[in-house]
């Protein structure tokens, strides 16, 4: 698929309302490319933006002929923004994946290229500290990765890595055939394998315009990234079955001999409707979890493609 003149290297940034950091973002990605000697271009997703970000795009396309922009048909979110990205990135060699916001250094990129000038296949950007978070935030990212780090399995992901990080061209091929609709994209790089190294950079705070999360976002990402990851939940059900039913059986011994010897006292209306609300609660979130896994494998099967492109504009030079 790769034209002739297509670049070594293709830069995706996915944008969602990010009109003010663009020019910005732009004039400082293309001073940290200057030193790496490679011809590169920059693939701008508009994932259907509310504001003037896709004129912001449009502007540097006609400008810069290393611009190309994807506008997609509304907004798709982060993940699937990216894998749009990745699609239509024509670069030969690698390609970067970072964020528009700045949060992610463009200066970072020549590290990155270097670790990849090494031989890896993939170098991920790890972050040194999360300066402009709060202490919640970092609290709950940390507690995550403990989770996914126990529920993976024989998949492991990096700590303190996003999604900002450079990969070979064969790497990109091996992700691009993971079609599917609920895209952990954290858990999907480390699924693909790979020779993959670490390049230690400090985040900065958004440069401008406002996070697109919140707790309860992060919370439904939590919640993905673990369905999407492991079945380990389902099989919370079996042990918590199996522990509450030893209990009650070693309570019921205790009742018959407790009656045999001192007798029946009755009494047991309170203990009767807590054990029953409690059973019921514990089934009802088991059905919960089973669910989650039952809504997932229901997008799957529909087999819709991932997104519309509204427009492509591809970059016009290979230096
Ligand atoms: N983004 C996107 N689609 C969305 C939300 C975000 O393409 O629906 C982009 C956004 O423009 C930015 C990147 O994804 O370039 C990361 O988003 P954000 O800064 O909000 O996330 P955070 O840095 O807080 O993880
Ligand atoms: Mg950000």
């Amino acid at each position: 698929m790769t034209a002739p003149d297509a670049p070594a290297l293709s830069v995706v940034v996915p944008a969602y309302n990010e009109q003010e950091v663009l020019p910005e973002f732009h004039r400082r990605l293309a001073a940290a490319m200057e030193g790496i000697g490679l011809a590169w271009e920059v693939v701008y997703v508009n994932d259907g933006s509310r504001d003037t970000t896709l004129e912001v795009m449009t502007g540097l396309q006609r400008q810069d002929p290393r611009a190309a922009v994807l506008n997609l048909s509304r907004n798709f979110g982060k993940e699937i923004a990216l894998t749009a990205g990745l699609d239509h990135a024509r670069a030969t060699e690698a390609v970067i994946v970072i964020d528009a916001d700045l949060q992610d250094p463009p200066e970072v990129i020549p590290a990155l290229v270097a670790a990849w000038r090494e031989g890896f296949d993939i170098a991920y950007a790890q972050r040194n500290t999360r300066e402009g978070e709060t202490w919640l935030k970092k609290a709950t990212a940390a507690g995550f990765y403990r989770v996914m780090q126990r529920l993976g399995g024989k998949v492991k992901l990096p700590q303190d890595t996003g999604d900002f990080r450079l990969m070979s061209r064969r790497a990109v091929d091996a992700l691009l055939k993971l079609r599917e609709q609920h895209r952990f994209m954290k858990g999907l790089f480390a699924w693909i394998g790979f020779p993959a190294t670490a390049v230690r950079y400090d985040r900065a705070p958004r440069a401008a315009g406002e996070t697109k999360w919140n707790y309860w976002k992060l919370w439904n990402f939590s919640l993905e990234g673990i369905t999407s990851f492991t079945v380990a939940p389902l099989k919370v059900a079996t042990y918590v079955g199996f522990a509450i039913a030893v209990l009650a059986s070693i309570y019921l011994f205790t009742l018959v001999v407790r009656t045999l010897l001192f007798g029946n006292p009755v009494a047991g209306y309170p203990s009767l409707l807590a054990v029953t609300l409690f059973l019921g609660g514990v089934q009802m979130m088991m059905l919960g979890i089973i669910g989650e896994y039952l809504g997932r494998i229901f997008n799957e099967t529909k087999q819709r493609p991932l997104y519309f492109a509204e427009r492509y504009l591809p970059s016009r030079q290979a230096s």
